[in-house]
């Protein structure tokens, strides 16, 4: 006979997927699910679009790894407990077909968040989880050791629940004030900064060309190691798109520091430097006779076209023949690495997550509990993890939720 009573703080995805896969592997458990607010799985509802990307289609899990900036070698171990095809399973198990898009989302085949949402909705009723809303948690209190509940929570309302086990499941939140319930504790902290953000270009003739595209650009910061590469649409603000928002995800402490102003270096094509000169060698030396305002380069927009002539100050009324070696040479550069100063940056509407949390090295990857606070667990975005947009932090979210039931059920 098992007596726990373990109550999961935070009905969001990670809380209701840890407090129904305790009740599946472990009926007898008691499980309390508790929400601040009024409503439940708020940010899964209008997740995706409205049409929740559940999780990414990457069935091996060291690629998997390959999209996580914060959290990487911690989940290593967290996925061998509950990787993507466990969560694809658990879903079509419980009736939710889940299908994927060429980028390899996963969302249900209705398009839409509410039937992800009423699934772990009806799935906690069904399996006996108690859920209280309306009662913020406000202090995690330990009970003397002789006792048989080791935690009292207490409500902003006034009211109280007694816990052998605690799962916080709290989300992700803004300032480091806000994890103050958890880091008195003896839990360290990650300070919060945003992920997942577009950037502020302060150039109106950038802005002239918002909706213009490109299929695979490379963004490079000037002062940070990486380049990441993907699709890039210019906006009314400055540059997004998946390349953008990759960049944003793994640079996302780096450019805090730097207070979001700083040097973008963009590539409109994923090519070389030599591969870009051969290329435009080969196009001008196709067309000697047409003006360089008529030349057109594969994967390259006119209207972007234009906008590299003139920052290359190219004479587009010259022919593609007689382009000297120097004007060569400028819009190599300005196609290869066309800089832009960055100030601020904009929040992207479809995902965004923090970036910080409980510091992972307090927690044990296998089970989730804290290693300084036995009895305490975290799952979901309060963890110092985040992935780029993807499904990627769902994904993360039903592991660590699942590792957790398991280690709670043992
Ligand atoms: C607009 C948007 C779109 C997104 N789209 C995607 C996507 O398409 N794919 C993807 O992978 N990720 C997406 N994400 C990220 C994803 O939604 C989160 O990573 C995920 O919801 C985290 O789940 P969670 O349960 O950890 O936290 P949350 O969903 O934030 O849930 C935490 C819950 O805890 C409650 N709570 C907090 N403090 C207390 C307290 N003291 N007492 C009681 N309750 C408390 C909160 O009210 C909340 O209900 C998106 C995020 C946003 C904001």
């Amino acid at each position: 006979m098992n007596n726990k009573r373990v109550v999961v703080i935070g009905a969001g995805a990670s809380g209701y997927f840890a407090a129904i896969r305790t009740k599946e592997l472990s009926p007898e458990t008691e499980v309390v699910l508790l929400e601040k607010t009024g409503k439940t799985l708020a940010k899964l509802r209008i997740s995706g679009g409205g049409r929740c990307n559940v999780t990414h289609n990457c069935l091996s899990n060291s690629e998997l790894l390959n999209y996580y900036p914060r959290g990487r070698s911690f989940l290593k171990k967290t996925f061998n407990h509950w990787n993507v095809k466990d969560t694809i399973d658990w879903f079509e198990k419980n009736g939710v077909e889940l299908k994927t898009e060429v980028d390899g989302r996963m969302f249900p085949i209705t398009d839409s968040s509410e039937t992800v949402a009423q699934l772990l909705e009806w799935k906690a009723k069904k399996l006996g989880v108690q859920l209280i809303t309306n009662s913020s948690v406000v202090t995690i209190v330990p009970m003397p050791k002789e006792g048989y509940y080791r935690w009292q929570l207490n409500f902003n309302t006034g009211g109280s629940e007694l816990a052998t086990d605690v799962v916080l499941a709290v989300g992700g939140f803004t300032k480091e004030s806000q994890y103050n319930m958890i880091s008195v504790l003896g839990i360290d902290i990650v300070p919060p900064v945003p992920s997942l953000f577009t950037f502020n270009i302060p150039d109106e003739t950038l802005h002239a060309m918002h909706g213009v595209s490109v299929p695979d650009a490379k963004v490079k910061m000037v002062g940070f190691p990486e380049t990441y590469n993907g699709p890039l649409l210019v906006t009314h603000w400055g540059i997004s798109g998946p390349a953008v928002l990759k960049t944003s995800a793994w640079a996302a402490r780096w450019m805090n520091e730097k207070a979001y102003v700083t040097t973008a270096l963009v590539s409109w094509l994923n090519l070389n430097e030599e591969q870009m000169r051969v290329m435009l060698n080969d196009t001008l030396l196709s067309n000697p006779k047409k003006l360089m305002s008529n030349i057109v380069i594969d994967g390259i927009p006119r209207r972007l076209w234009d906008y590299i002539m003139s920052r290359a100050e190219t004479p587009i009324t010259k022919m593609a023949a007689d382009l000297s070696k120097y004007e060569f040479n400028k819009l190599i550069e300005n196609l290869l690495r066309m800089p832009f100063q960055t100030d601020g940056r904009t929040m992207f509407k479809e995902e965004f997550v923090t970036a910080g949390g409980i510091d992972l090295a307090q927690v044990n990857p296998n089970t989730m509990e804290m290693k300084v606070v036995p009895g305490i667990y975290a799952t979901g975005e309060v963890l110092d993890i985040d992935g780029v947009t993807g499904g990627f932090n769902f994904q993360a979210a039903w592991s660590t939720a699942a590792a957790v039931a398991k280690a709670i059920a043992n």
